[in-house]
């Protein structure tokens, strides 16, 4: 029965000329959502409002579906939209509508008319009062309840008037594209996807890196990541994912350095390379889906240890987490299912079997002192091969 939706965002983030950016971006998010479903359909900014009509059939499921992921969105309205025809027709209208939507119901209602076009004859009390009278005349069971009604009928008047009762919860967060660009460490894990899409709720676009260790690591993992990634992408617009080489890397820190220290170093180059890529393609902070204690490079010591060869903010959403909740939000995403697949992790294979937990972090530069000869080139190169592939 309807061929549009109205859409609610929220208003306490768009105050001033941020709003223009807020909407605009908001647009072309929901756009892009629509674009994978099949309907056609016009997205309009018009007076604070954004609306999507239907130029074609469409599934409305569908579309629903796709909208929920649109971050900024706070309420998804489906509405009858009217030819300003007179308030006999509204009436009318008005009765068949709250018909197919309800039937023969007995419920309690309110009539909230907003009226946008001052030039309409009737003011929004009088519309609230007569079309009220309207619909307790047409429906025998159903009573006014102005406090807290079962069905409240917004009728908002434009150029055109506009009706609804339902509002679908939205994601919220902020539109994807006006907070930046970060720098998202991919793993094929169940933590990285989650703080990816956490950051993105936040208005940040998202691009990612994966570090890649073939023959170790099979070509089914990287498919995997790039899996991760479509899904991530299903809420935060294409991703450019970077697969990075890092097989000849992990080797020579294998060869050169402690066992025990060797997740703790290569963590550290990681996020080297991590934010070489970042700065040349324009990526402000780094995000990765560390937790405080989840493993012994996560305790704090090792997260310091981590930490301190980046110069750019790295955002871990996670980090006081536990993984139960972790996991909860990676079933409501749709991430579960792939990270649990069981292929091979970089990290896993040369993991050593008494990993330091508390790295001090002279010592760990003092280990990769002796890497000199050759790491500089080596993570250039890692750079300059990666692998882009575009995702969503
Ligand atoms: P995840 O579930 O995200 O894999 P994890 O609990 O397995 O995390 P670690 O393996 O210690 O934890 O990795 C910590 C973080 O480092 C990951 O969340 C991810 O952001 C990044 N990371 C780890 N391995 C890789 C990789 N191969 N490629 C890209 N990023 C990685
Ligand atoms: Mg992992």
């Amino acid at each position: 029965m309807f061929k549009a939706f109205l859409i609610k965002y929220g208003e306490i983030a768009i105050k001033g000329k941020n709003r223009y950016l807020f909407e605009d971006a908001l647009v072309s998010q929901i756009r892009h959502a629509l674009k994978e479903t099949e309907g056609s359909f016009c997205v309009t900014k018009e007076q604070g409002r954004i609306y999507v009509e239907a130029l074609s059939d469409y599934d409305y499921e569908e579309a629903v579906d796709a909208l929920k992921r649109v971050f900024g969105i706070v309420g998804i309205c489906p509405v009858v939209i009217l030819e300003d025809e007179g308030f006999e027709r509204l009436a009318e209208e008005a009765v068949k509508y709250l018909k197919t939507r309800y039937g023969d119901c007995s419920k309690t209602f309110k009539v909230h008319a907003r009226r946008a076009k001052k030039t309409y004859p009737l003011q929004s009390m009088e519309v609230n009062a007569q079309l009220g009278g309207r619909i307790l005349d047409s429906f025998p069971g159903m009573r006014v309840d102005v406090h807290n009604p079962e069905i409240m009928l917004h009728v908002e008047i434009r150029e055109r008037i506009y009706l609804y009762s339902d509002v679908i919860p939205g994601p919220g967060g902020m539109p994807v594209g006006t907070n930046g660009k970060s720098m998202l460490l991919l793993s094929g894990g169940i933590d990285s996807p989650v703080a990816g899409y956490m950051v993105a709720k936040r208005g940040v676009k998202i691009d990612a890196v994966y570090f890649h260790a073939p023959p170790y690591t099979s070509e089914r993992a990287k498919q995997k990541v790039v899996d991760l990634a479509a899904k991530v992408a299903l809420y935060a617009g294409p991703i450019y994912l970077y697969v990075v080489n890092f097989t000849d890397i992990q080797l020579y820190i294998y060869e050169k350095c402690p066992h025990e220290e060797l997740t703790i170093i290569m963590r550290r180059y990681m996020m080297r390379i991590a934010e070489e890529i970042a700065r040349k393609t324009g990526s402000l902070g780094l995000i990765t889906g560390e937790s405080i204690g989840q493993v012994a490079s996560q305790t704090v010591q090792s997260l310091a240890a981590t930490n301190e060869v980046c110069t750019m903010p790295v955002f871990r959403p996670l980090i006081a987490f536990d993984k139960e909740d972790i996991v909860t939000l990676s079933k409501k995403i749709d991430t579960f299912e792939t990270s649990i697949q069981p292929f091979e992790d970089c990290c896993t294979i040369f993991v050593a079997k008494h990993p330091v937990t508390k790295p001090n972090i002279k010592v760990i530069r003092h280990s990769e002192t002796k890497l000199a000869e050759k790491i500089d080139a080596m993570v250039k190169e890692a750079v300059e091969t990666a692998e882009l592939i575009v995702v969503g």
